[in-house]
């Protein structure tokens, strides 16, 4: 029997590794000179003015959350079909968290029932603080449209992508900030560029990006034209002037990311390759293949097919068995988050998005990531085709 094909693995080279182990022979392992060039980093590559690293992207979404002032009372909505981090973050903060249907074809938040349940909201009186559209797989949600409802409801929009560093839309980097007040990226192993654990939070916006650097180290400051008045016979070295954590990334962290980023235009040209092919392997069977929208160019952190059975014969769960057999590393991105015990505790049913259901019921992501070579991409599509078989 041949060996496990993951769902997803990260890639790291000779210069990955010799930039950490540089970081372990300097005086500097955290809080040093790494952080803030690969800070500089993303802001060179996305375009945005500022970027805030942290120690993985749940940190990032939830000082971004913080920054924009979001606290009990208020709303943030987002996808049901993520993992679940985009919503925690609001509880974190005591706000409350709803969710908007997806769009069939492309699993992302649906525009049109979002601007449905917007003009609902304001008649009811409780409109969103924050509205999180996640880039789900790596393709951009629709931003253009979802910034023009911010302008007309006057909420925030914070993007979750996670999975869509690398990625474009309308010819410009996720990440420039055009069209949201804030982007995060994470930076797990299975993403598309790793620091081991860690995010980013990506701004344009000095004041939010003052605010996130303030809430990932304590809500400490060191910068003593904002220190209060003291006493001048007591040492005030540093200041705490508001609740924060440490969220802080490592050097060593920082340092990988840089070496990491170096490689991200490789790593995505990789996955839009791998992604082809399967496009046109899968061509000819009875599944679904993921829709892409001609405004975007994913970095297809996942590849996921739909299994209908009406179409195929099969169930989802004979397929995904029949994979699992094959050592195929076959997964389900994702249980919509309102289905979660945790959530349905709080009060959602199940049925609530219909859309976000029946893609959890179709879906599996079937494995990409760049050191999947011709061979095991091969013995995928084989075991898929076998699992489809009559
Ligand atoms: C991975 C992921 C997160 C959380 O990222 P971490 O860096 O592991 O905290 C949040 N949202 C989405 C959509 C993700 O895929």
């Amino acid at each position: 029997m041949s060996a496990f094909i993951p769902y997803g693995r990260h890639d790291l080279n000779d210069a990955d590794i010799e930039a950490v182990v540089a970081v372990l022979r300097s005086d500097w392992l955290t809080q040093g000179q790494a952080v803030p060039r690969f800070e500089e980093s993303l802001v060179a590559y996305c375009g945005a003015q500022h970027a805030v690293a942290v120690n993985s992207a749940t940190s990032a979404l939830h000082i971004a959350c913080m920054a924009l002032g979001l606290g009990p009372q208020d709303w943030l909505w987002t996808s049901p079909t993520t993992f679940v981090a985009s919503a925690n973050c609001a509880l974190y903060c005591g706000a409350r968290v709803d969710f908007v249907d997806i769009d069939p074809r492309t699993y992302n938040i649906s525009v049109e029932r979002l601007a449905s349940k917007l003009a609902d909201a304001e008649h009811a009186g409780r409109l969103p603080k924050i509205v999180m559209p996640v880039h789900l797989c790596g393709q951009s949600c629709d931003m253009a449209a979802i910034h023009a409802l911010a302008q007309r409801y006057g909420f925030k929009i914070v993007e979750d992508a996670s999975h869509a560093i690398g990625a474009r839309y309308r010819g410009e980097p996720v990440g420039t900030c055009r069209y949201s007040d804030i982007t995060v990226f994470s930076f797990h192993p299975v993403k598309i560029v790793t620091t081991a654990e860690g995010g980013a939070a990506l701004t344009s916006d000095p004041e939010l990006a003052r605010k996130m650097r303030l809430y990932r180290s304590h809500g400490i400051t060191n910068d003593r034209a904002q220190f209060e008045d003291h006493p001048a016979s007591e040492i005030w070295n540093y200041e705490q002037v508001a609740l924060g954590f440490n969220y802080r990334m490592t050097d060593i962290q920082a340092a990988l990311g840089v070496s990491q980023l170096r490689r991200l235009d490789e790593f995505v040209a990789r996955r839009r390759h791998i992604a082809r092919c399967y496009d046109t392997e899968l061509a000819g069977l009875p599944v679904m293949r993921p829709w892409q929208n001609s405004d975007s160019l994913s970095s297809y952190h996942l590849y996921p097919i739909r299994v209908r059975p009406a179409e195929c014969g099969k169930t989802q769960r004979e397929v995904y068995e029949a994979l699992s057999a094959a050592g195929i590393g076959v997964n389900l991105h994702y249980i919509p988050v309102y289905r979660q015990p945790y959530y349905q505790r709080q009060g959602f049913a199940a049925g609530y998005c219909p859309e976000a259901e029946s893609y959890f019921h179709e879906a599996m992501t079937l494995p990409l990531f760049p050191g999947l070579d011709e061979a095991r991409q091969r013995r995928v599509i084989d075991a898929l085709k076998g699992a489809l078989a009559p």
